[in-house]
């Protein structure tokens, strides 16, 4: 078992020794995390899968270089180390790719390892296709697809599905530029929001980190920045505050470990996004953590001590106290969250956990299974409930699989409150959750006949929303059906996909008599139903499908009249109006040609280009400089965006064969349009100042100011053309350093 290097003449430069020491030294430290959960004959049967991997792997090197086999080792170390998985994941992990990139067959791994882990392997095969195939957008989300039925089918692999993800977003660095984005978008996409599903908040956070380090990469720089100028600060600031807690506990003997770190880098952007405030203005940047040992029938009682120990030292926040112990996170997260009035007259989050639920808040799920032995707990059984759903819906064949990936990626991120059925059973929510969603939580038929609530004995509508605590009474009648605005207030996935398969049931079948109709119509006037003719009379009326237009028919919002202004060549129809038509299909069909493929890079040059018809994203409005990717859309040519879009981590995930790497030109001669907030003090003559910076000083164009004063505040936009983003940015310093300016920032353009 030896290691060749393929090509010596890479930059990356190590000798066979060197290389094999290397290796060796990972495998060693994987066994050594596995140390305890290692029995009998699992160290053969580990070993023969690491010779396994690296004689399957060994004349394949990773993008940076390094020898193949160092991936499926860091993955495997990850899995055992960061998820809290055992031997048998260990081994899937080590030859998670060699079904997929090597000569090795599913057979093989079977008659050597067992059905089990074959299983294992064949599912991590099935589902990292997601990452390569330049697939469209039903592939993808059948894919996506695959993955939650794998999840709700034997957890383990996704599990090491997300220690393979996080390995390559570790190492995404050597990758081009295309690569970094759509695997950084994907993996805010669909895999971050599994981790935190799956209650693994680290790996959840250190993804949505790294995912932003690539798309983000100036904020992110500047939040890094920013929290490595203010550690020494904070360290101070941190010891101070725990002094006097820590001596406190240990006084009333317990036995704990406090510290206080700083909040993940996109959660502070987060933060300061939705609170519009700048970096040093998010005051809750760390978190206190306390973890202490504690007796499983002591938890509670203990968790509450120290509560009220920390709250004897520190005022607490009366508004922000929760308590997920007695009532855990769906994903099984438990603690006792407090904040407490600081030194200084800050406001500081403390956390408070036993060790138990300290793992379970780091590794998730695994955590769950070390803890199965003994009683079944309740954050377990809800965990078992979410796979259950999970492949209830899936396995629903029709299910709409983009839209059902859409409404189930919005129940991840929610957070939940708590119902009661009459007989006292809870249930649990996403928050906003309706009356008519806790019915089809009940039982789909409920949710289809359901006309009304008692919330705690009162009646109330359909779409009443929930509180967290609520008894809730269905009513149901025999008479009613599913409505289209029903889809307004409901917002659990399982009941959308309900409503929205009833109503495309329904629409098909009041379709069928639209078609009849034009079907009678249509003879009389001795046309024949053709495709032919059929498309020509959607593109006259407007329609994107046959349903919609024989379902429009249908209800009266088509008037067939019209057809006598078609011509009749042979049988053939021609619609009124069709050689304007002709044309914009033409350019349609120029977009369509646009196919992004190796070595095609697309250089924009602003409004216009000769070549390729192009607009720039009314979303996100980008100008030159800043970091680009165009979009093939279906009818309006291509559409250039900001990498840091709001609608780009979807638009990557999803269409990733319709990306377009795009490039601006040198060129100064053209302006954009393009917007900043500015906010301050409001002083007499601080619009004169910015008016004349922007006219005077550097001499830009300005479209409109507008500005709003209240209490000695002002909020103003301005409307400029800049030639790019380096002068974009000169511009916002220029106005930054005015007295009176507090706030400056770049407006994130219209709806698209
Ligand atoms: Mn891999």
């Amino acid at each position: 078992m030896h290691t060749q290097p393929v090509d010596a003449n890479l930059p990356y430069n190590k000798s066979d020794e060197e290389e094999k020491k290397m290796i060796l030294r990972e495998y060693r430290a994987l066994l050594r995390s596995l140390k305890e959960r290692l029995k009998k004959g699992d160290k053969a049967l580990l070993r023969r899968a690491f010779e396994i991997s690296v004689e399957a792997h060994k004349d394949m090197r990773r993008k940076s270089g390094e020898p193949y086999i160092l991936h499926p080792l860091a993955v495997a170390q990850i899995a055992v180390e960061e998820i809290g998985l055992g031997v048998t994941s260990a081994i899937c992990a080590l030859l998670h790719d060699t079904v997929e990139d090597t000569e090795i067959t599913l057979e093989e791994i079977s008659a050597e390892f067992g059905p089990n882990i074959a299983k294992i392997i064949d599912g991590l095969t099935k589902i990292s296709n997601v990452v390569d195939i330049k697939a469209d957008t039903t592939i993808q989300a059948e894919n996506f697809r695959k993955i939650l039925l794998t999840l709700a089918d034997d957890p383990r692999v996704i599990l090491i599905k997300l220690a393979d993800r996080l390995h390559n977003m570790r190492t995404l660095e050597s990758m081009s530029r295309e690569k970094q984005l759509k695997i950084a978008s994907e993996t805010t996409y669909i895999y971050s929001p599994l981790a935190h599903r799956l209650g693994l908040y680290e790996i959840k956070s250190e993804m949505e980190d790294l995912a932003m380090k690539y798309t983000m990469p100036d904020v992110y720089h500047d939040i890094a920045q920013g929290l490595k100028d203010t550690k020494s600060n904070r360290s101070r600031y941190i010891n101070e505050f725990i002094k006097p807690i820590k001596e406190e506990l240990t006084a009333n003997g317990f036995d704990f470990e406090i510290y206080g770190r700083p909040k993940a880098i996109h959660s502070i952007y987060n933060k300061m996004r939705k609170k519009q405030v700048t970096f040093e203005e998010v005051y809750d940047i760390f978190a206190i953590r306390v973890i202490i040992k504690s007796a499983p029938d002591r938890e509670k009682e203990d968790c509450w001590k120290v509560y009220s120990i920390i709250t004897n030292v520190y005022h607490p926040s009366t508004e922000r106290l929760r308590d997920w112990i007695s009532v855990p996170k769906g994903n099984g997260y438990e603690a006792l969250h407090t904040t407490v009035m600081g030194p200084g007259g800050r406001w500081v989050e403390v956390q408070i956990r036993t060790e138990r639920m300290n793992e379970i808040a780091e590794k998730g799920l695994a955590a769950h299974w070390k803890y199965k032995e003994g009683a079944v707990s309740a954050q377990e059984s809800k965990l078992d409930s979410f796979l259950k759903h999970l492949r209830e819906i899936l396995n629903n064949p029709d299910t709409d699989t983009i839209d059902f990936i859409q409404d189930f990626k919005l129940d991840l991120f929610t957070e939940e409150i708590y119902i009661y059925t009459p007989k006292g059973d809870m249930r649990v929510l996403p928050k906003g959750a309706t009356a008519l969603d806790f019915a089809f939580d009940i039982h789909t038929q409920l949710g289809m006949k359901c006309i009304g609530a008692k919330v705690n004995y009162r009646l109330v509508p359909l779409s009443h929303q929930l509180d967290s605590g609520d008894q809730v009474e269905v009513i149901t009648s025999s008479k009613q059906n599913p409505s289209e605005d029903w889809l307004g207030f409901l917002i659990t996935a399982k009941a959308k996909s309900k409503v929205k398969n009833y109503l495309k049931e329904d629409k098909r079948r009041t379709a069928d008599e639209g078609k009849a109709e034009l079907k009678k119509k249509m003879e009389h006037i001795g046309a024949p139903m053709s495709q032919h003719n059929i498309n020509e009379l959607l593109i006259y009326y407007k329609k994107a499908t046959q349903l919609d237009f024989y379902y429009a028919i249908a209800v009266g919002n088509i008037d067939l009249k019209d057809l006598k202004n078609f011509t009749l060549y042979g049988d053939k129809f021609q619609h009124p109006g069709r050689e304007i038509k002709a044309e914009t299909k033409a350019m349609e069909e120029d977009a369509a040609k646009i196919k992004p493929g190796k070595g095609t890079e697309l250089i924009i040059f602003g409004e216009r280009s000769d070549k390729v018809l192009y607009k720039l994203a009314q979303c996100c409005q980008p100008i030159p400089g800043d970091d680009v990717f165009g979009f093939v859309t279906s009818g309006e040519g291509l559409k250039v965006h900001r990498t840091d879009c709001p609608n780009a981590a979807k638009l990557l995930a999803n269409y990733g064969h319709r990306i377009v790497k795009t490039k601006w030109a040198k060129n100064k001669e053209i302006s954009f349009l393009t917007g900043v907030r500015i906010i301050g003090m409001d002083d007499v003559g601080v619009i004169q100042k910015i008016t004349n910076v922007i006219s005077g000083e550097l001499k830009l164009n300005m479209r409109s100011l507008s500005i709003d004063s209240k209490d000695g505040i002002f909020e103003g936009t301005i409307m400029v053309y800049v030639h790019d983003r380096e002068e974009l940015n000169n511009f916002c310093t220029k106005l930054g350093a005015l007295d009176g300016v507090s706030k400056i920032e770049r407006l994130e353009g219209t709806n698209d």
